[in-house]
């Protein structure tokens, strides 16, 4: 951590060495946290914010960190040694603290929802004592003193009570993210996420050990390499966090497909690909009181005859072939559905009466003239009723509807029956249709 100019001259720094010794500790856990987070591997989008949030915050300590460390670098180079061991102190303190940023990182993604603000506001408060501890003018205590930087830190005796409480901190940090690891239900891994979560930390341990040896009078590298660990870790976990959130953007898209189709599964009636019953109540609920035109109800004729004549499969192919003819026969505003079993409901908006004359005849038409398999004498007819839509709502138009079309039954079937305007719901008063 504090550059090597600092460092004796005349033979080891220990001061410099327990200091690089820790920060390589911090690097382990980091390391461990990591790949916990790694193998966690994303649970829902709802905590993605807790999720940036955490990881802001280990950024920002991790910059406290490289800037306090630079900051003292500058410091030797300019000869002014006045405030550097308070940057010392800043650097190290930023170190826990990050660590615990990313076990907060991992326990938001691994909580599933499930309240973790008493581990977290204990560890936080962790943190900061093991910060704040470094600012106590204390010989006890690691870097405890001004008169441990005037004594060219050198006073090994002086602190050594408290590298070992340091280590300690770090070995507890360990333990819970092994523990994370160990209890934590996720198996299932990112494997990209993970490796290059891998290679962050790998060069932070990297650095940390290269610079321990330094301490020790093994110089490989002409400077220190801690700094730039932690820069390349950050990179490497901006990556990983970037394909977590690219992976939950894509799994939200996913859903919401899923969720599409499965809406317009609810909405469709599965044998004619028609809207059902409940979408087109809800279609004509949205309507406004004033809408103009009128609802078409039909009713195949002698139906169950059908069945039982020709089977089951020819009476689904009798109701394909009208939902086929008013598929065909109607304007892209009209909404056809199947009101169930072989009862079709059709909306016409702004239709006059004419339209539905001619309409009903075309369809009626089609399917008597329809062609089906294995039963060529078959031409099924349909009746219908139409009602115009007045003020009182759809479910009274509909009501109307019914009425007209059991008129129609009522007069020999394959027919169509206008509500007149005077209609109130029952009894319909039939007016055949011109054909
Ligand atoms: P009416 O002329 O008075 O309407 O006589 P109908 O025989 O058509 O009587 P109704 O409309 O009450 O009969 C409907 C029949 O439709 C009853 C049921 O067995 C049959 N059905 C309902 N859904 C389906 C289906 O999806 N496929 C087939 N093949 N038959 C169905
Ligand atoms: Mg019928």
């Amino acid at each position: 951590m504090p550059p090597s100019h600092l460092a004796r001259s005349d033979g080891i720094d220990w001061t410099i060495t327990w200091i690089k010794l820790a920060a390589s500790g911090v690097s382990l856990t980091l390391l461990v946290i990591v790949a916990a987070f790694a193998l966690s591997q994303y649970r829902n989008g709802d905590r993605q914010t807790a999720v940036a949030k955490c990881f802001a915050l280990a950024n920002l300590f991790v910059f406290v960190y490289v800037s306090a460390d630079a900051a003292v670098r500058l410091d030797a180079l300019l000869g002014s040694l006045d405030g550097t061991l308070d940057k010392i102190r800043l650097a190290l303190g930023a170190v826990p603290l990050a660590t615990i940023a990313y076990i907060h990182l991992f326990w938001v993604v691994a909580a599933r929802g499930r309240p973790i603000r008493g581990r977290i506001v204990a560890l936080y408060a962790v943190g900061c004592t093991t910060a704040l501890l470094l600012w106590v003018e204390h010989p006890a205590l690691f870097i405890a003193s001004d008169q441990l930087f005037r004594q060219d830190l050198s006073v090994f005796p002086d602190y050594a009570a408290l590298a070992p409480a340091y280590f300690g901190l770090i070995f507890i940090l360990a333990a819970v993210v092994i523990r994370l690891i160990i209890v934590s239900p996720l198996r299932r891994t990112d494997r990209n996420g993970w490796r290059l979560s891998m290679l962050g930390f790998a060069a932070l341990l990297l650095a940390g050990a290269h610079d321990s040896l330094r301490e020790l009078g093994v110089y490989l590298l002409p400077t220190s390499t801690l700094s730039l660990g932690f820069v390349l870790f950050q990179l490497s976990a901006f990556a990983f966090l970037a394909l977590h959130y690219a992976r939950t953007l894509r799994e939200g898209q996913q859903q919401r497909e899923a969720l599409r189709r499965m809406t317009q599964m609810l909405r469709r009636d599965p044998v004619t690909g028609l809207f059902n019953k409940t979408h087109l109540q809800e279609l004509l609920d949205a309507q406004p009181k004033s809408a103009a035109g009128g609802l078409l109800f039909i009713d195949l004729d002698n139906f169950k005859t059908i069945n039982d004549r020709y089977g089951h499969l020819c009476g689904d192919a009798v109701i394909n072939a009208l939902a086929t003819a008013l598929r065909d026969q109607l304007r892209s505003e009209d909404l056809p559905c199947r009101w169930g079993g072989d009862e079709f409901l059709v909306y016409l908006p702004g239709a006059s009466i004419d339209d539905v004359s001619k309409l009903a005849e075309r369809l009626r038409v089609t399917v008597s003239a329809t062609v089906f398999e294995g039963a060529p004498d078959l031409a099924p007819s349909m009746s219908m009723g139409y009602a115009p839509l007045r003020d009182d709502g759809w479910r009274r138009a509909l009501s109307r509807a019914d009425a007209a079309l059991y008129t129609s039954k009522r007069r020999g079937r394959d027919r169509l029956t206008i509500a007149s305007p005077e209609t109130r719901e029952q009894p319909a008063v039939a007016m055949d249709a011109a054909y």
